[in-house]
């Protein structure tokens, strides 16, 4: 692998003495901002793949470390037993008070990076299948884990200012959506004090640098991967009559699907039934044994997503049945218990007030509330099903002209996943540390 992550290690970090406790957070972030802007460079020119963020992880350990902060490696436990969990804790306590939780994600995706910047990703690896694949921070977990870099800077050396426990946690594999979980699994709030308070921030490639977004309440849908294994019974393409045809049954079954959102569900609970894959046949002339349908499911609200998941294993096997499909041979329909994901709900309260916060840090027009989506992601655990108050922000991330020019009419803007994906590191990282420090410094306020 050609990960250049170990010259990272090298990286000092700039002590804060020399910019002084009582110099203003801001004059205090530009101070750090040039070593930070080079660590995110580094970062995103050496990103790891879901489950294997071992480098990444052994440096953001040591950064925080040599801040002073308590850090504990490899906290988690996977449902698969031999993956190592490359979970980050690490704790502050800085006298009585309320505990406070800040999340960065640690891994990437296996995207080719075709953004042509200095410092864009050349690595190559190979997957969990075996396949070569190259790797690019294309979710931007690189600002992320910089933002929180920062903000831990901010925080240690600004002490004096606020009163409680600070938890800073490294999440690995967000992208697969197992990482949260495994790390809850793994005793995060056993074996670390438990938060009061859950906060994490994601960068967005349709809003300015500068800015962030709220959003109260549910915010992103709960996601449930489906897997439908249609069976017929084969035979020859010019005999039909002898045969079960599978492909028919699939394409009954993928238009039906459609009727669950239109037809069953309340109009007003967001709800995507999504056919994302389907599979099957070999030649022209044969009719298949089998046909496999991939799906994804989202929904906010659990009972709407547990609906949806009886109506399709419902529709499937009745569509089957109709075609006269023997019951030896009856669809099989699973949900996946590793691939899917609570939604994330940002609790109301809190998300107003770090608004207000937020507003008075970087003033009115830098702060927009934005609408829920539909995209997931895996946050939500760390709330324990909205027991811990938590909220998600966005962080603004593109350059304002090139917003411009999209809401405009020009060139749509490259998305999150993007190979394309380019977020500008200066404003960004500068907006998502004075956010978050200034958010903490809120909650833990003296
Ligand atoms: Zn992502
Ligand atoms: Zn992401």
């Amino acid at each position: 692998m050609l990960i250049r992550l170990p010259l990272l290690l090298s990286l000092c970090i700039i002590p804060l003495a020399t910019a002084g406790a009582q110099q203003s957070l801001d004059a205090m972030i530009e101070t750090n901002l040039g070593s930070l802007v080079e660590t995110y460079k580094m970062l995103h020119a050496a990103p790891e793949l879901s489950h294997h963020e071992e480098k990444t992880s052994v440096f953001f350990a040591g950064q925080l470390r040599a801040l002073g902060y308590t850090v504990t490696e490899r906290v988690g436990k996977y449902e698969t037993p031999e993956w190592t969990n490359y979970g980050v804790v690490a704790v502050m306590k800085n006298g009585p008070g309320p505990t406070v939780l800040l999340r960065t994600e640690l891994d990437a995706l296996p995207v080719d990076e075709m953004t042509g910047l200095a410092y864009a990703s050349k690595v190559k690896t190979k997957n969990d299948a075996g396949l070569d694949v190259s790797v690019m921070h294309a979710c931007g977990h690189d600002i992320h884990m910089t933002s929180m870099l920062g903000t831990a800077r901010m925080l240690a050396a600004l002490k004096a200012q606020w009163s409680g426990t600070l938890v800073l946690i490294g999440q690995p594999a967000e992208e697969v959506i197992d990482g949260a979980r495994s790390m809850v699994r793994g005793g995060l709030y056993e074996r670390f004090p438990r938060p009061d308070y859950v906060i994490a921030l994601h960068d967005s490639a349709d809003l300015e640098a500068g800015k962030v977004g709220y959003t109260p309440g549910y915010s992103m849908a709960s996601s449930t991967s489906v897997d439908i294994k249609i069976r017929g019974l084969g035979g020859h393409g010019a005999r039909p009559e002898t045969t079960k045809d599978p492909i028919i049954v699939a394409a009954q079954v993928i238009m039906a699907l459609q009727t669950i959102v239109s037809r069953e569900n309340f109009p007003l609970d967001p709800a995507v039934v999504t056919v994302g894959s389907i599979h099957g046949g070999t030649k022209h002339n044969i009719i298949p044994n089998e046909v496999d349908l991939q799906l994804t499911v989202r929904a906010y609200k659990e009972e709407v997503r547990k609906r949806i998941l009886a109506s399709i294993e419902r529709i499937t096997k009745g569509i089957a049945l109709a075609a006269g499909i023997p019951d030896d041979r009856a669809p099989i329909v699973k949900f996946s218990e590793t691939q899917v994901t609570a939604a994330t709900y940002n609790e109301p309260q809190l998300t107003e007030k770090l608004a207000a916060v937020f507003v008075k840090a970087l003033g009115a027009d830098n702060v927009v509330k934005l609408p829920p989506v539909m995209m997931s992601e895996d946050f939500g655990y760390l709330s324990l099903d909205q027991k811990i108050p938590a909220t998600l922000f966005t962080l603004g991330a593109v350059d304002p002209l090139k917003v411009k020019q999209s809401k405009e009419g020009g060139a749509p803007l490259p998305s999150l996943h993007s190979a394309l994906f380019a977020p500008v590191p200066e404003p960004t990282i500068r907006t998502g540390i004075k956010a978050m420090t200034s958010a903490v410094l809120e909650l833990m306020k003296k």
